[in-house]
């Protein structure tokens, strides 16, 4: 899971990146390489060095900005093993010109709490909640969120009990 996590004031709060599946990444920024040193093709910092039946990839230059061969309609066929810059796209390796539709949404609701620090996380497995102030809530509707990314904002965080907060 990719989240940031919000100082705002004394309080923290959690917003989730919640990635569309549109593929457009994948379709845009191929993470298969071609070395012609050794005239092979790797896959960016995966132990698999040599993948068979890449090799109609080898003349491109690196890295490829064509459709990465392992997209499968909009699905990653290797989703467990993808490479490291596929799990931090794109909150950490930035949108590198793909237009990504889940992060313009995810900055839309960060810039609606004007937060004093940013801090990003990537996490695997479950989270433990943080508890925010009911206002946290508010203030991250206001944004427009989808129905998804309410639901993992929940999941992320928990509403104080406190009415007045
Ligand atoms: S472009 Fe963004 S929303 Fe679309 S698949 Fe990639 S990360 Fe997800
Ligand atoms: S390895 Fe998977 S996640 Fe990475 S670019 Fe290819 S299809 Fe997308």
């Amino acid at each position: 899971m990719m989240f940031a996590e919000l100082t705002v004031g004394n309080k923290k709060v959690r917003i989730p990146f919640v990635c569309r599946m549109c593929g457009e990444c994948c379709r845009k920024l191929g993470k298969v390489v071609f070395d012609p040193r050794t005239g092979r093709i790797y896959i960016e910092d995966l132990e698999v060095e040599w993948i068979e039946g890449l090799e109609r990839y080898k003349y491109f230059p690196h890295p490829i900005k064509i459709p990465c061969p392992f997209l499968k309609g909009n699905r990653c066929e290797i989703h467990d093993i993808r490479p490291r810059s596929c799990r931090e796209f794109p909150l950490l390796t930035g949108d590198l010109g793909v237009d990504c539709p889940a992060l313009k949404s995810f900055e839309r609701i960060l810039k609606a709490f004007k937060p004093d620090k940013v801090d990003i996380k990537i996490v695997e497995g479950e989270v433990e909640r943080i508890k925010i102030p009911r206002s946290f809530l508010r203030i991250f509707q206001s944004a427009n969120p989808t129905k998804e990314e309410e639901k993992t904002f929940l999941k992320l965080n928990t509403l104080e009990k406190n009415l007045n907060s």
